[in-house]
């Protein structure tokens, strides 16, 4: 009797210990950031000078309100009392390399400006009480930026609308020497779609999400981010969410 109650007992704390383990490594999954980002790079650039490498998001507004205090470079405070968490990303924490350039960074984009949420419908606020969304700054997805800027590292926690890894694969950076933006060069494994047929769906290799062709969105996205689909399934095995406007 005692001795069988023994065993699933022990068995029970197994299991449990295992599934921890288990769901500790499917939600940190980071790309790494670079720490030896040196805290003055931004210095000498100015908010808009960074914006406009960058071409705009199709996340949408949800909300508008004024940052007051960035604690760091994935948590800001906002003027309605709002503590917001940059969902998909993860950055250093304070004493760690690269904390204070990517610190930086954020406060220059938003410190003391109008900022706008799109606020994951997945999942609206972390277990303490922040609020999960894309950080939108004049159009562009500031959460993205830091990825790019090797500021953050992805930190996927589903459910979550939103995809992280496809804003690290996008090609929406249309900075530096590369201007040509290869039609296919990022998001490799969408061979088999492609332009010719022009699909009647189109998903956004920036944003994760799927439109009908004749969706607003549509006309919006930038070519290199336009991965086509002939049918519905298609998009959704890919891992693309349906957008909440055209409800393809
Ligand atoms: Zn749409």
């Amino acid at each position: 009797m005692t001795l069988t109650k023994k065993h699933v007992f022990t068995l029970a704390i197994i299991f449990i210990i295992a599934l921890g383990a288990i769901s500790i490594a499917s939600a940190y999954t980071g790309t790494g950031f670079s720490h030896n980002i040196p805290s003055s790079k931004y210095s000498d650039l100015s908010a808009s000078d960074i914006l406009s490498k960058y071409s705009d998001t199709e996340c949408h507004v949800e909300e508008r309100a004024v940052c007051t205090k960035v604690v760091d470079g994935d948590t800001i405070y906002l003027d309605n009392g709002e503590k917001v968490r940059f969902v998909g990303v993860n950055t250093p924490e304070r004493g760690v390399e690269g904390y204070i350039a990517s610190k930086n960074f954020v406060q220059k984009l938003c410190l003391n400006k109008e900022v706008g949420l799109d606020i994951d419908d997945s999942k609206h606020n972390d277990k303490y009480g922040r609020t999960l969304a894309v950080v939108i700054v004049d159009g562009k997805n500031v959460n993205e930026m830091l990825l790019k800027e090797g500021l953050a590292e992805i930190m996927y926690m589903p459910p979550s609308e939103f995809y992280p890894y496809n804003w690290a694969n996008s090609d929406t950076h249309v900075a530096d020497s590369h201007s040509s933006s290869s039609s296919s060069s990022s998001s490799s494994d969408t061979s088999h779609s492609s332009s010719s047929s022009s699909g009647s769906y189109v998903g956004n290799a920036n944003t994760g999400k799927f439109h009908v062709s004749s969706c607003s969105s549509v006309s919006k996205m930038s070519e290199g981010n336009k991965v086509f689909f002939s049918n519905r399934n298609d998009a959704v095995n890919q891992g693309y969410v349906p957008c909440k406007r055209c409800n393809p």
